[in-house]
């Protein structure tokens, strides 16, 4: 099992702006961020951190997944923490990511039946905790616990974990926004309902 599903479905975070001094751009034509995003997001990352080409290692595929074990991704992982050894790790999900909208994708082989059981029990909590919310923002909310999911995953994986004490290496969560053409960071709030900056 990827994630503590039950975790994932009541995260508590706060939505924050993106503030793009986030990660400097260190000028220098080397990766220092493995970018994690979806095949249809539309996002510009470069423009997004405002850094050059060549700091940004990218890995897209549908839905920003990372966490099936496939080994493009791991690849991908491996190869930028362990060789490149960047500092940065972004999971940038997307509001409007047609896979998320997709309830039945049998044509998808299991690629996304973490986030279809997400999509179910996502709808299950806000029922249950009786928040009165519109198509729009239920859909938003799965892309925003998803990502942090998958971002969570991450950071928990050995290579990753290892680099985070050892080095530093800082994971973040992004949502874009192609409406306002925007990201936005998620940031989990610690217990005592503090964030974690
Ligand atoms: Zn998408």
């Amino acid at each position: 099992m990827p994630f503590d599903f039950d975790a994932v479905i009541h995260k508590q975070y706060d939505i924050l702006p993106l503030d793009p001094s986030l990660i400097k751009t260190t000028g220098e034509q080397k990766p220092q961020i493995l970018w994690v995003g979806c095949s249809d997001s539309l996002v510009l990352e470069t423009l997004t951190l405002d850094v050059q080409p060549e700091e940004i290692f990218v890995h897209r595929n549908l839905g920003n997944v990372v966490s099936n074990g496939d080994l493009s991704s791991e690849s991908a992982v491996a190869w930028s923490v362990d060789l490149l050894k960047v500092k940065h790790i972004v999971v940038c999900g997307h509001y409007g990511c047609s896979l998320t909208k997709e309830k039945d994708p049998k044509a998808l082989y299991g690629w996304s039946k973490d986030i279809t059981k997400l999509h179910k029990l996502n709808d299950e909590f806000l029922e249950l905790s009786d928040r009165k919310v519109d198509e729009t923002s239920r859909e938003h909310r799965l892309e925003e616990v998803y990502t942090l999911a998958e971002t969570d995953w991450l950071a928990k994986q050995p290579n990753v974990k290892a680099a985070i004490r050892e080095r530093g290496l800082q994971t973040h969560a992004f949502i874009y926004d192609k409406d306002s053409n925007t990201c936005v960071r998620l940031v989990e709030k610690a217990k005592g309902g503090k964030p974690e900056i």
